[in-house]
């Protein structure tokens, strides 16, 4: 009924450059408050805050609430979610939720289980009548919920989804043929001319009963390399307007040893802040400079991949482009270590995997190179990579971090042609001339010469010397020749099937 009533709402307000959102109206709301006094169950995943949240103001505009988070040991122990940096930002984040919802007079309820069993059951504890929560678009997140919906419709309980973190709904941007895009120009075109929602007002009270909660403690008590909760994401989104980079963006944000980039990855993976959100601050509606524009188009990528991994769910676990699915891999886990580890003799490859043991965190430049070479250079498969990185940012995000690796590993949508490889060498010249990224990540290196930096093993005896950088025992010799590996992998994938993927 809830989720009726406000697709109603929605319909009526889907005026174009309107307001995306409303809340339930005068009347509405009496007619919800007649109904006997039934809680809602608010079950809160990947959308922790409390203003911009359609699910909990329209349950909240309609009587108490109840707003849970259900720890799933099954999930926590699956590869791609253990990573202790990213539970113990999650964690943090579920605690200043709790604060939040204080303020208001609720509380956040935890239950550990699986969610099949433990939304229901809470629901039936509490005697509700509906349970809502925000849309997601991840292959697990669906069939989670699936499952759950079964289950409480066995009860008698209604299941409510609300869209809310992302600017377009799967249905805004269908595609030529209802199945949305492959490439992402087209999709960018539409969805940058769409309204953005409108804000939504956290609930100024909450109302609900008493509930035991089971607490936080199967999560990390670690502390998180980064504050979390939306008013750090508030901070980190202000600062980055204030101080002029977003209107830098274009040129900077490129540049790994410079801190241009918003750094709001990780609070948009956990609906901290939205996209509306970042864009209302950046001045939409409007027209955008063009470094607030370049900016804003990146979380279109962002929505990009999170609709094409919604209509696309196979794509979580096989290449994109179908015969790319035969490249014949290496997977040396000695390689993987040595790469992970940072040792690979190319600095800007070690550079970049050293800041993301270090922080959790890694620029997307630095990104793009590290995977290039786990792939086309390791002939490592890109799932192997994508693993990684899942357990070691974050922000590591189902629908991002495989729509990066496809891209990288040129198996995935408006992918690099598999023949176009990055060159570790002149990326990290181009990117980071003077050497100040690698210098900082890598101290082995702090006393080697510009000229040198980029490719250490350039120095004769003397020079290794003199800089303390002996190579093959301060700092490694190159673990494969780019050249030679770069021929292998064109040939590799050409083998994979010469009929389909052109290139030279
Ligand atoms: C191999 C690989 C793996 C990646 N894995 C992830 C991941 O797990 N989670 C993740 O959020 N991003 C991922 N990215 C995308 C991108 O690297 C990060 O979003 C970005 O570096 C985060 O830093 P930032 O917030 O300072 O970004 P900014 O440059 O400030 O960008 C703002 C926001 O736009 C979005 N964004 C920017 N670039 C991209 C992109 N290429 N693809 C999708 N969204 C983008 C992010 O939400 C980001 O927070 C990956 C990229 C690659 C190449």
């Amino acid at each position: 009924m809830l989720a009726d009533r406000h697709q109603r709402t929605q319909q009526a307000s889907r005026i174009p450059g309107d307001a995306r959102w409303r809340l339930p109206s005068r009347a509405e709301r009496a007619d919800c408050q007649a109904m006997p006094t039934s809680p809602t169950v608010v079950w809160f995943r990947r959308d922790l805050r409390v203003t911009d949240h359609p699910a909990l103001a329209a349950a909240a505009a309609c009587g108490p609430v109840v707003c849970a988070w259900i720890v799933d040991p099954e999930l926590l122990a699956r590869r791609h979610h253990r990573c202790p940096a990213r539970r113990a930002f999650l964690r943090a984040g579920l605690a200043a939720l709790d604060a939040d919802l204080r303020d208001r007079g609720g509380a956040l309820v935890v239950r550990v289980g699986r969610p099949a069993q433990a939304v229901p059951a809470l629901a039936r504890e509490v005697g509700a009548r509906a349970v809502a929560c925000t849309r997601e678009v991840s292959p697990f997140g669906r069939r989670r919920d699936e499952d759950v919906r079964d289950a409480l419709a066995a009860s008698g309980i209604a299941f409510h989804e609300y869209d809310g973190d992302l600017v377009a709904r799967l249905d805004d941007i269908p595609g030529p043929g209802g199945d949305g895009y492959q490439v992402f120009t087209p999709f960018h075109r539409q969805w940058v001319a769409l309204p953005l929602p409108a804000q939504i007002p956290a609930p100024s009270e909450l109302s609900g009963p008493r509930v035991s909660s089971d607490g936080l403690d199967a999560l990390d008590a670690t502390s998180p390399p980064m504050s979390a909760g939306p008013a750090a994401a508030r901070a980190a989104l202000v600062a980055f307007i204030r101080d002029g980079h977003a209107d830098r963006y274009a040129e900077a944000r490129d540049l790994p040893a410079v801190a241009a980039t918003s750094r709001l990855s990780a609070y948009l993976r956990f609906g901290m802040c939205t996209s509306a959100q970042i864009g209302r601050a950046l001045g939409l509606p409007g027209q955008l400079g063009s470094g607030r524009a370049a900016f804003w188009r990146q979380i279109g990528w962002r929505e990009f991949y999170h609709h094409h991994l919604a209509r696309n769910p196979h794509v979580a676990r096989q290449a994109c482009r179908a015969p790319f699915g035969a490249v014949a891999w290496s997977d040396d886990p000695a390689l993987l270590g040595v790469w992970r580890a940072g040792r690979t003799g190319y600095p800007m490859v070690d550079a970049g995997m050293r800041q993301l043991a270090a922080e959790g965190w890694l620029h997307n430049r630095a990104r793009m190179v590290a995977a290039s070479f786990l792939v086309k250079d390791l002939h490592v498969d890109w799932r192997r990579g994508e693993t990684v990185f899942m357990q070691e940012l974050i922000d590591g995000d189902p629908a991002s971090n495989n729509g990066g690796w496809q891209w990288t590993a040129g198996t995935g949508t408006d992918a690099a042609p598999y023949y176009r490889i990055f060159n570790p060498v002149l990326q990290s010249k181009k990117f980071d001339p003077d050497g100040a990224y690698l210098r900082r990540w890598i101290p082995e290196l702090r006393a080697v010469e510009d000229r040198f930096v980029h490719e250490p093993w350039r120095m004769d005896d003397a020079q290794q010397r003199a800089a303390r950088c002996v190579i093959g025992v301060d700092y490694p010799a190159p673990i494969v020749d780019h050249a030679v590996e770069r021929e292998i992998a064109v040939a590799r994938y050409r083998a994979a099937d010469p009929a389909r993927v052109g290139g030279p």
